[in-house]
């Protein structure tokens, strides 16, 4: 056998060259002592009911899925009192996303988001051949949301706001997103990015959907993924205007959410109480990791999410390693900071442990207070 890669004559989209591929939170290793804090995921097996409707779908895994969910469907529809016309799926909400770009962007059509914000926004932005236009977080690690609205061309299709966003755990006031609402022009499409709006207990925490019918040209995306623990699952959905949604289904993945995905989120939307329970108990832990942090002298970014981030700057590739040794893995940006998600009680015990030997050292990441 020949031990030589053959000589390739087949192309690709140059545009790719420059586009960097999809970092993966890091995986354990069989068998290693190790808590994966770096993905988000929630830290509790799938509750039992959810486990049961799965099941109940096997024996028809030779039959291809209902492209509408008309079950999920029925459940969204009444949950967010909205049409069946304006609820899209995915397969994860990154898909949504996805969808959306490529919905609304022609070549070099701009997607403008905060940065830094989710990793994959850059890289499905480019890889639709539309053009990223970043704006930088404030100090405080923030949306700028002035800033976007003056950054706003009339290349401009898609706004991502993510709230909370990702990796910083901030949020928007509902005043201020309402203030940027009412000027972003109405041709262009605002997708609120809620991955994580469950665990935002803020004093005033937004839901996009409160906010559909006042703005004609806002969108949320929602997943399954996060506070509902289905993250392998692969689910997520859309509520759009229903214009702008019929024109998502048109570029989604056809049969991209399986049955068995259908099944397990129509389980967990009548398993809201329990779920409510998982995610007040990740609270609870974040309120201790983060008022433990503040005690030794950490200042960090008000998290209304179930991660925390640190804004270690220079000190971040040194922490790692820290946080490594005491068991953990958490999610690097070289320079910047390190996003750590919020578990079980072991898990958070080992980031402090880690986070105890670091201030010992004089590291206690806080270029901010809140
Ligand atoms: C995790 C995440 C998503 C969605 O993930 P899926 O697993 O694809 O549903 C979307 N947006 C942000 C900001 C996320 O962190």
């Amino acid at each position: 056998m020949s031990t030589t890669e053959p000589a390739t004559a087949q192309r690709t989209r140059a545009a790719l060259d420059a586009v960097p591929s999809y970092k993966q939170g890091r995986t354990l290793a069989e068998g290693a002592d190790m808590v994966k804090l770096s993905s988000n995921e929630l830290p509790f097996a799938p509750l039992p009911s959810v486990l049961a409707a799965i099941e109940a779908g096997l024996n028809g895994l030779n039959r291809y899925p209902l492209t509408a969910a008309p079950a999920l469907t029925e459940a969204l529809s009444r949950r967010f009192n909205v049409g069946a016309e304006r609820i899209v799926y995915g397969a994860g909400s990154v898909e949504i996303v996805s969808q959306f770009i490529r919905a609304t962007c022609a070549e070099g059509d701009e997607v403008m988001y905060a940065w830094r914000s989710f990793e994959a926004y850059p890289m499905l932005v480019q890889t639709a051949g539309a053009t990223p236009l970043q704006v930088p977080l404030t100090a405080d690690h923030r949306h700028d949301l002035p800033a976007m609205l003056a950054a706003i061309t009339d290349r401009t299709r898609l706004i991502i706001v993510c709230n909370p966003n990702n990796p910083t755990g901030t949020t928007v006031s509902a005043e201020e997103l309402e203030e940027f609402l009412s000027q972003v022009p109405a041709s262009v499409s605002v997708l609120l990015d809620e991955a994580y709006h469950q665990f935002d207990d803020g004093v005033e925490p937004i839901v996009g959907a409160e906010l559909l019918e006042r703005f004609p040209n806002l969108s949320i995306a929602h997943t399954f993924s996060k506070a509902y623990g289905l993250a392998g699952l692969r689910v997520g959905y859309g509520i759009a205007p229903a214009g702008l949604a019929s024109a998502l289904r048109k570029v989604a993945v056809p049969f991209g959410v399986t049955d068995l995905a259908q099944r397990a989120a129509v389980a967990s939307l009548e398993a809201g109480a329990e779920l409510e329970e998982r995610v007040d108990a990740v609270l609870a832990e974040r309120h201790r990791v983060v008022s433990t942090l503040e005690a030794a002298g950490w200042t960090l970014p008000a998290s209304r999410a179930n991660f925390l981030w640190l804004p270690l700057g220079a000190d971040t590739e040194a922490a790692v390693e820290v946080l490594e040794r005491h068991g953990i893995l958490v999610r690097p940006f070289p320079g910047e900071g390190l996003r750590v998600t919020i578990a079980e009680i072991e898990g958070n015990d080992r980031l402090l442990a880690g986070a105890a030997e670091l201030a010992e050292r004089g590291v206690t990441g806080g270029l901010v207070s809140h």
